[in-house]
């Protein structure tokens, strides 16, 4: 039988990517399931939710005794130097961090699933971490500009007058930002989204929010953005700064794969803001969108505050484990045929996801980036 093992996450990192539903289905396929003791406690996964599964006593155990590791972040170092040829890794492995990384877990021999790396393509949609966090991060930025905001978000109507809605602007318009609008929308602000993909407009309209027109259009490869020419950001600043000073909130999810977050919010902009406003930066982690942030902050910068929160998912990591959880399934369940581990390379969505394979790095992408 095929062992799936759940090491503890690391310090930090409440999330765990199993719940009882789950054990369930790979039991269903034969599948052993064996879980470090306490990996799930922040979760809030008990051992008696989880059902029919094994214990471990540590991580080293975990990955002795596991065929398929399912991790959030992948694993600490000692770990991972423990790890056996044709062993199969998944997580979010941040393939693009690091030439070295890539290259240990290579020489390691592991079939290493970086679930970054998954193909936005409608099929795989079911096994899109990405996309499952990233919806739990968007609500999460608004909630916390909402918490931290000196206004109402609604219109509100008392005895004694009439309180304006908060207008909300959130840049970057793919999952991340589209639930924040929609979740914006729910608080009764109103909202304008702003992205360089074309499409976008469209769906920012579709949840009631306003569409902030710059004339710069930018869709790459894969449903993704490309990076904007410097003629082009000129541009994009030039009609942001006057959406960003209009705005009591602006929160920022733009992201490009494998680079830096692009500045979008100027210290100029900032500064052109109204006393109070706030700022939630999404991508503070990669790099920011907004001049200054830092990311685990929460400062005064001019006269708008501006917050850099670090693993939003976490936050809610009863639904985001249950997330995460469940695209793994739908990701290792195919390779799962009559009990034992068959993995097809000719299924794009699985070639596509491989960080590492025989002792290579095996995705195209990844090793270009890194040289
Ligand atoms: P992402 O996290 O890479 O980027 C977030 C957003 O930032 C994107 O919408 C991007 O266009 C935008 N952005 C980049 N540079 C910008 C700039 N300079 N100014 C403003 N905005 C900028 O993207 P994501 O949310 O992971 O996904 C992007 C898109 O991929 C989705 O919206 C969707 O169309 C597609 N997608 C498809 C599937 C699927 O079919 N399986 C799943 C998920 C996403």
């Amino acid at each position: 039988t095929v062992v799936v093992g759940i090491p503890a996450s690391g310090v930090g990192e409440p999330r765990s990517p199993i719940v009882g539903d789950v054990v369930k289905k790979l039991t269903a396929l034969g599948a052993g399931v064996l879980i470090e003791r306490g990996a799930t406690d922040a979760s809030f996964a008990t051992p008696a939710s989880l059902g029919d599964v094994a214990w471990a006593d540590s991580t080293a155990e975990v990955v002795a005794g596991a065929d398929v590791l399912w991790t959030i972040n992948g694993l600490p170092a000692d770990a991972e130097a423990q790890l056996r040829p044709g062993q199969v890794l998944m997580g979010l492995l941040q393939p693009y961090a690091s030439a070295e990384h890539a290259q240990t877990l290579a020489d390691a021999g592991v079939t290493a699933f970086a679930m970054e790396l998954l193909p936005r393509i409608s099929r795989a949609q079911s096994m899109d971490i990405l996309s499952s966090q990233g919806a739990a991060a968007g609500y999460q930025c608004v909630l916390i500009a909402a918490a931290r905001a000196p206004k109402f978000f609604p219109m509100l109507t008392y005895a004694a007058g009439t309180i304006r809605p908060s207008r909300v602007l959130v840049i970057g318009a793919g999952v991340a930002g589209l639930q924040a609008v929609a979740t914006a929308k729910r608080l009764g602000a109103i909202v304008h989204g702003y992205d360089v993909r074309p499409e976008t407009r469209e769906q920012v309209e579709s949840l009631g929010a306003k569409f902030v027109d710059t004339g710069v259009s930018a869709a790459g490869e894969g449903g993704y953005a490309r990076e904007l020419t410097d003629a082009e950001r000129a541009q994009q600043a030039s009609a942001l700064a006057k959406a960003v000073a209009e705005s009591d909130v602006v929160i920022t999810t733009a992201a490009v794969p494998g680079r830096r977050a692009p500045l979008i919010v100027t210290r100029a902009m900032l500064d052109a803001m109204r006393p109070g406003s706030v700022v939630v930066d999404m991508a503070a982690e990669t790099g920011g969108n907004v001049e200054g942030t830092v990311a685990g902050k929460d400062m005064r910068v001019g006269p708008a505050r501006v917050v850099g929160p670090v693993n939003l998912p976490g936050r809610m990591p009863v639904h985001t484990s249950e997330m995460f959880a469940r695209n793994l399934f739908n990701f290792t369940a195919p390779m799962i045929v009559d009990g034992a581990l068959a993995i097809d390379w000719s299924d794009e969505v699985i070639a596509g996801t491989a960080l590492t394979h025989r002792g290579r790095v095996v995705h195209d992408g990844v090793a270009r980036a890194l040289g």
